[in-house]
């Protein structure tokens, strides 16, 4: 434990995940599992696809936010609601703040995609730019937060975003039942410790894998190192996963949860786009098929075993993801 080490106390725990559901219920979308006989047969495992690219704002991101904003009291719904992220975080704050009424300021990075600013805006979110490669967004975020009194909602590091994330994994259990292993996305880590409450509760013996983009895996190095590694901003396609580094919540939750954290290079996210879109027949961001490609490198380990994959969004400009699809596109 280090010295700045979060009590125990303040941690989310599984109560608070089914408490989440109840507040979600009627308002997030109850999202599909889908399944494949060919991708079965490709990985020799039976795979559940919990499929978040069909969820509000197309992200699952919407599941926290929405909790997170609607357990604002009076004065935190009048004041307004600031956030920073590369894109899911900030649509899903700006929807979940114009269904409660709330005025919401996003911080967003200049190179997001355009489709997310687009989608920000188009909720009424007031967006900030920012340059990715020059700058912190979190004390712009900190700023505006001062100066105009408004309520600061991380993307990651907060006990009601990592319960609202965790609901996507108790559909997927309910559905299921136990599995033998499931694979997440893994940026923050606020979906992998949410998920990781829910797994050791409803299947204490499934195996469960973080997974990152190779070149930012500081969540493996974390994991390693018994300690929180920051790294430099990462370049990768995986624009949902290039988080810094953990949170102070979600390391000690990924840490007591997951079985290990697995990196993939950037170069096997198309092919799994391309599977995902033959086989599945869905539009996903290259973010969301983490899973699928950690779950192709491990395939022999998960033989006829029973596998869970958590597609988390599909918010991706058509005209990279054609690009990637055709093999014309690398970034
Ligand atoms: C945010 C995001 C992730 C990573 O979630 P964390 O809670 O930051 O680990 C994965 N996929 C998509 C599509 C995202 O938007």
């Amino acid at each position: 434990m280090t010295a700045d080490a979060v009590p125990a106390a303040a941690l989310p725990r599984y109560p608070d995940v089914v408490a989440a559901a109840a507040r979600l219920a009627g308002v997030a979308h109850r999202t599909p599992v889908l399944r494949s006989r060919l991708l079965d047969a490709r990985t020799g495992a039976e795979v559940h696809f919990k499929c978040e690219n069909f969820q509000r704002m197309g992200a699952f991101k919407f599941r926290g936010a929405y909790h997170a904003l609607s357990r604002f009291d009076a004065d935190q719904r009048a004041a307004g609601v600031v956030a920073y992220s590369s894109g899911n975080h900030a649509q899903a704050v700006a929807l979940a703040a114009r269904l409660l009424g709330i005025e919401a300021t996003l911080v967003m990075p200049e190179d997001a995609p355009e489709s997310k600013l687009a989608a920000t805006r188009g909720y009424g979110g007031k967006v900030v730019l920012y340059d990715r490669y020059a700058g912190d967004p979190a004390p712009i975020a900190a700023d505006l937060a001062a100066r105009r009194g408004l309520v600061f909602v991380p993307p990651f590091d907060h006990p009601d975003i990592i319960a609202g994330a965790g609901t996507a994994a108790l559909e997927l259990f309910e559905e299921t039942g136990p599995l033998d292993a499931l694979f997440v996305p893994l940026g923050g880590g606020g979906l992998l410790s949410g998920t990781g409450l829910v797994a050791r509760e409803a299947a204490p013996g499934c195996a469960l894998f973080g997974v990152e983009p190779e070149a930012g895996d500081d969540g493996r190095q974390s994991l390693a190192r018994g300690e929180i590694v920051t790294i430099d901003p990462p370049r990768t396609l995986a624009d949902g996963a290039q988080t810094l580094a953990l949170g102070k919540l979600t390391f000690p939750l990924v840490r007591e949860a997951v079985t290990d954290i697995l990196a993939v290079p950037d170069d096997a996210l198309a092919p799994c786009l391309r599977d995902v879109a033959t086989y599945l027949k869905i539009v996903v961001e290259p973010t969301a098929v983490l899973g699928l490609a950690a779950l192709y490198a491990e395939a022999e380990r998960w033989r006829g075993k029973r596998v869970g994959v958590l597609v988390t969004g599909g918010n991706v400009d058509l005209g990279r993801y054609a690009g990637l699809l055709a093999g014309t596109r690398t970034s």
